[in-house]
């Protein structure tokens, strides 16, 4: 059988990894300004991670959510402590787009409503029609596929204050737009679009799949707004590479038996693996770091003249590159072995570990004078 080709890829495979450094097959060794789509969040194979996976997975691997699992109640306890939302419910599933589609699902039996807005140039997953397939009126009423879907400009407080009224079921918004190009929302626009939802009834879903888990400098960005909405959606550097995922459920949304479900999510080495991302970002105090270094980037790429815009916060940036500059994250990759990201048409996606050190950033740095001056 061959694999299904959908994924351009790169002519490197990595074998081994530590902290923010890859190997590939021959032995070369690449720093990782990526993390896989900002997934490395405590680094590569860090040492208590594999230590705790490989403990955990000589007891137990896998049963199922029919019986007691203490490790979904520590995890869910630690990332209550460590996010600041210790009222709040958690779900555990297994990837970003299920965290979505049950916090969606969640605003749809919640309101009652179908309507959902959401915002131009967002992504929020990949997945669509597996409920709408499923003949269980318990799972699928008022839920379905056919939710009507509105997009409006990001930042754009005029519109959102018209299109929120109380046909809606819930907002669903970026911390920080990822695959969008690093594209902020303002901080008014949060706190208007929180006030706008609370006013008609309708819920405030942030997508902090990427920009959240202490990648900003706080645990989620919205958090620099000061807002609280009534479901936070989290994957990626959750889990630093075992694939889980969740959602934060304000307390006034009551579960009832059944009312959402999975095989996969919560398992024993997922619980395991974020606990240990928890563990080793608090003792490693991997946020500061995160805005510390993220500052130090930040301020050192708007000195280069050739970048034309800089955006992001702590270690979630992306920087604009005028149109000769098109082959540059190719470059970084083939001369200086440097691993980047980008977001279409010419912005570079920085999302390293948010244990980078301070002489790893500078190897970035380097290369981009050789490259761009
Ligand atoms: N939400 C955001 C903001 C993302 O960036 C992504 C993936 O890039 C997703 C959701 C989907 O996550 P997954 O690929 O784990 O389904």
């Amino acid at each position: 059988m061959k694999l299904f080709d959908v994924y351009p890829l790169f002519p490197i495979e990595p074998v081994k990894a530590q902290g923010s450094w890859l190997w590939d097959k021959e032995g070369k060794k690449y720093l990782d300004l990526y993390g896989g789509h900002a997934v490395i969040s405590i680094g590569h194979s860090h040492p208590h991670y594999v230590d705790e996976l490989k403990k955990q997975l000589d007891k137990i691997g896998f049963y199922s959510n029919s019986v007691q699992n203490s490790l979904q109640e520590n995890l869910s306890e630690k990332l209550g402590k460590i996010s600041g939302y210790t009222d709040y419910q958690l779900f555990l599933c297994n990837s970003g787009a299920e965290a979505n589609e049950n916090a969606l699902k969640l605003a749809s039996f919640v309101t009652g409503r179908k309507k959902i807005i959401a915002f131009k140039k967002s992504f929020h997953g990949r997945t669509s029609g597996a409920v709408a397939a499923t003949d269980n009126p318990k799972i699928v009423a008022p839920f379905n596929a056919g939710h009507s879907i509105e997009f409006l400009p990001l930042n754009d407080a005029e519109a959102s204050s018209q299109a929120i009224s109380s046909d809606v079921a819930a907002v669903i918004i970026e911390g920080i737009q990822g695959v969008g190009g690093i594209q902020l929302p303002d901080s008014t626009f949060l706190q208007l679009i929180a006030k706008k939802c609370k006013e008609v009834g309708a819920l405030l879903i942030l997508d902090e799949v990427q920009s959240g888990y202490g990648r900003t400098g706080k645990f989620f960005a919205h958090q620099f707004s000061g807002i609280k909405p009534d479901l936070i959606t989290v994957a990626k550097g959750m889990g630093n590479g075992f694939p889980v995922g969740g959602v934060l459920i304000a307390p006034e949304i009551k579960p009832w038996s059944g009312m959402l479900g999975t095989t996969f999510g919560g398992n024993y080495l997922a619980c395991v693996a974020s606990l240990a991302v928890l563990e080793v970002i608090e003792k490693e105090k991997l946020m500061a770091n995160a805005e510390a270094l993220g500052n130090y980037w930040m301020e050192k790429l708007r000195e280069f003249k050739a970048i034309t815009q800089v955006r992001g916060k702590g270690l979630m940036i992306g920087f604009d590159l005028p149109e000769e500059f098109v082959g540059l994250r190719k470059n970084l990759l083939t001369t200086h072995r440097i691993f980047t990201g980008e977001a279409k048409p010419n912005t570079v996606r920085l999302l390293p570990s948010l244990a980078l050190k301070k002489e790893e950033a500078d190897l970035l740095l380097n290369a981009l004078t050789t490259e761009l001056n």
